[in-house]
């Protein structure tokens, strides 16, 4: 079923906002998603009616607020397919869910000389928590090559699992190229070579539908910021049986069941990962955020990115710019992020000068350098993101305000 887009933009009361003027055209939920009232009015409740600390008092408005993050989870866990929120544990981020996997898992799986690889398409944050392990233990970075800058390049794959590397750790869709990456088939492959994997699903859960079932990864990860949810809630999901077996990443109140003066016993999962206060009314706020998109459904919400992305493809084509990742004819591998370049322009005039005309768009490395430099060529890129709110009027927007970057530039038409 279409999505009725105008209807849902009124839920999002920054949209009926203007920027230098103009009003706003929102163009960068691929940073992080705006929030619409049903999220903001449940981060308020919380704090007018049931604000508590969770797990710690027998008292009414503690036992609430408790039931209320456990069911965020249970609600986490339905949307991906998880059995149970025993494996849904809250980070403030997927960057510090990779982190702690990095730190947790690697510590105690990886040892000199052994292998860890990683693509060449990778968010820093998946990244330099591997370099960062590399280095502690004497352990050797791979990375899987891209062909045509586009896809994963799997013949390179194949045979980089040759060397039998302990973790294999994938963007499933690039927040640069958009291409969505065929995270089952990447798995099952570094499964049969004897290595844990890791799937860094932060432009995927918010955008399509996912079934960490199907795909059998060991840690999937995401951020409810990017779905419509608060700042501060990131999500490992960890395949039971590997998170018992795991130490926890950090040590405090509430992750612990006993605590003697020299020694301590863990907590039972989810517990056991999360020491110490945690994002209470964001996860409050990030269930009412699943709740939104499960209304939606994940199917429309995918068809209507697909189609706003197929526009816009068309019309940046027709604008005479140079598009990176997957075109048009590879629209089934392709998510609603598109990253491009306009000769003669530096992708900060570019977005300075759409910024304006209300439009926020992203420009940069993306926290991707490696892809950007040295694969794109560039030293940084303009990139439009799209979600739920997008209109085919903000894309037409985008091409009218490239006429005044020309202008601006002075850039021969
Ligand atoms: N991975 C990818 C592919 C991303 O696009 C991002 C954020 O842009 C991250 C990881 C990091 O997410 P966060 O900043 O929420 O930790």
């Amino acid at each position: 079923m279409p999505l009725d887009v105008e209807k849902i933009r009124k839920d999002f009361p920054i949209l009926g906002t203007t920027a230098n003027g103009k009003p706003l055209v929102y163009l960068d939920s691929a940073a992080t998603s705006q929030k619409p009232r049903q999220v903001i009015n449940a981060v308020s409740k919380h704090y007018r009616k049931n604000n508590a600390n969770i797990h710690r008092g027998v008292y009414k408005l503690a036992e609430e607020a408790t039931s209320q993050y456990i069911k965020s989870k249970e609600q986490v866990a339905k949307f991906i397919g998880a059995d149970s929120y025993r494996s849904i544990v809250y980070f403030r981020s997927t960057t510090e869910a990779i982190n702690a996997v990095a730190r947790a898992w690697g510590d105690v799986n990886v040892d000199k000389g052994d292998h860890i690889l990683i693509t060449e398409m990778e968010h820093h944050s998946n990244i330099v928590p591997w370099q960062m392990l590399a280095k502690r233990k004497g352990a050797i970075l791979d990375y899987v090559k891209l062909s045509g800058s586009k896809f994963l390049d799997m013949e390179d794959y194949k045979s980089k699992l040759t060397s039998k590397p302990k973790m294999v750790a994938f963007a499933h869709v690039s927040n640069v190229l958009g291409t969505i990456n065929d995270a089952a088939t990447i798995t099952k492959l570094a499964h049969e070579a004897g290595a844990a994997v890791l799937v860094d699903a932060a432009q995927a859960v918010p955008h399509m539908p996912v079934d960490v079932s199907e795909i059998d990864a060991d840690f999937y990860t995401f951020s409810g910021h990017k779905m419509l949810g608060p700042t501060g809630v990131g999500v490992l999901y960890g395949n039971e049986e590997i998170l018992e077996g795991m130490a926890p990443f950090h040590g405090g109140g509430d992750m612990i069941r006993t605590v003697d003066f020299q020694e301590a016993t863990w907590n039972e999962l989810p517990w056991k990962f999360e020491a110490g206060t945690q994002n209470i009314e964001g996860a409050i706020g990030f269930a009412a955020a699943i709740k939104y998109l499960k209304k939606l459904g994940m199917e429309n919400v995918r068809e209507h990115e697909k189609a706003l992305t197929l526009y816009a493809l068309e019309r940046l084509e027709q604008a005479g710019v140079t598009i990176f990742g997957p075109g048009r004819e590879d629209i089934e591998k392709r998510g609603g992020v598109i990253s491009f370049a306009m000769k003669g322009a530096h992708a900060h005039d570019i977005a300075q000068v759409l910024d304006s005309e209300g439009i926020a768009i992203r420009s940069g490395h993306h926290c991707a350098m490696p892809l950007v430099t040295r694969i794109l060529n560039e030293p940084a890129v303009p990139r439009m993101s799209f979600y739920i709110y997008n209109t085919r009027a903000e894309i037409d927007a985008v091409v009218a305000a490239f006429g005044k970057v020309k202008e601006v530039l002075r850039l021969s038409a």
